[in-house]
């Protein structure tokens, strides 16, 4: 999600450039009045990343976003208003081929449903409101996401409405939190829905920067074996035994390596005990005693460094591969 609003064309495109490199497939923009709609226009147009706009309330921003090479629109045909103005949006989507994505969010259900004691059925019942509408008018180009910030009723939700209909969910845990609690929340309901087949797109929505929320769902999906971005690493949690100092260590290669797209192992250990053995067992392995560094290659010891040495020999090193 971009988290600013939409000032700068020029400084909004470096920001994409940021996200993409990192990972990002897919970037939502609140649009919310006309000004945003026609930065918008100028910065999807200037960029090769499919760009989502999300737009509540006043269709005319959504028949305007859809002059742009948009990606997708997220609204909600419900508080769009009179059938007419759904109606017209829905014609231009279709004649453009760009899909809709209905959220259903837990903390805004329609009036009539927000007593309802099963708060996952209220959700599934809610997207039912809008698809029926999208169904009169013939239209399946859609997408749905059902969110709520309770781990437990987002995949009771999607669940439940993937049982009953086939189309695409885009998933996540909604305003889950900072950036340990929201990623935990996010990493349990993804492995359940994504586990039994459920999700085609994700967001790890955190209170905390986009880079972030991009770098822990590409952690969630690479550890759950289905999306492979590049390095997997291996690192010493730190004890009394430490004598090299991992944390620092990895504070200096930690963002490189994000931008390190190769599919291989690295361990950075910080001792004589376990350091050998699983720097051994990664394609490169590193490990700290006092002032040295060892560095090992598919098990093998490839070249010892002053501590001083070691962040440019990694780097080298990790070029080879
Ligand atoms: S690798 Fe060594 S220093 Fe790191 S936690 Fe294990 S025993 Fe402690």
């Amino acid at each position: 999600m971009w988290k600013r609003p939409l000032r700068s064309v020029q400084d909004t495109l470096v920001g994409i450039r940021g996200l993409e490199e990192i990972g990002c497939e897919l970037l939502r923009f609140s649009v919310p009045d006309s000004e945003s709609a026609e930065l918008f226009g100028r910065i999807v147009s200037q960029t090769e990343l499919p760009l989502v706009a999300d737009i509540h309330f006043d269709h005319r921003l959504a028949l305007r976003c859809l002059d742009f090479p948009v990606a997708k629109i997220r609204i909600n045909p419900g508080n769009i208003g009179q059938a007419d103005k759904v109606e017209e949006l829905i014609r231009k989507a279709s004649g453009k081929a760009v899909p809709l994505r209905i959220g259903v969010n837990a903390g805004s259900l329609p009036k009539a449903l927000r007593q309802e004691k099963n708060v996952a059925e209220a959700m599934v019942k809610a997207a039912e409101e809008e698809l029926s509408i999208l169904e009169r008018l013939n239209y399946h180009q859609v997408l749905f996401s059902l969110k709520a910030s309770h781990v437990a009723t987002t995949i009771e939700a999607n669940l439940l409405f993937s049982e009953k209909y086939d189309y695409p969910l885009h998933i996540g845990v909604t305003e889950a939190g900072p950036l340990v609690q929201g990623t935990v929340k996010n990493t349990l309901a993804l492995s359940r829905l994504l586990e039994n087949g459920v999700g085609d797109t994700i967001r790890v929505s955190l209170s905390d920067s986009p880079e972030n929320e991009i770098m822990a769902g590409r952690s969630i999906l690479q550890s759950l074996g289905i999306r492979n971005f590049g390095v997997d690493l291996i690192s010493c949690p730190t004890c009394g035994r430490t004598v090299f100092d991992v944390t620092a260590f990895l504070g200096k290669v930690h963002g490189y390596m994000e931008r390190v797209s190769k599919n291989i192992t690295v361990a950075i250990m910080g001792c004589p005990v376990n350091g050998p053995g699983e720097a051994k067992r990664a394609d490169l392995g590193v490990t700290g005693s006092e002032n040295q560094v060892i560095f090992f290659k598919k098990g093998k010891i490839i070249r010892r460094e002053h501590a001083d040495d070691a962040i440019e020999a990694f780097k080298e090193e990790l070029e080879k591969f």
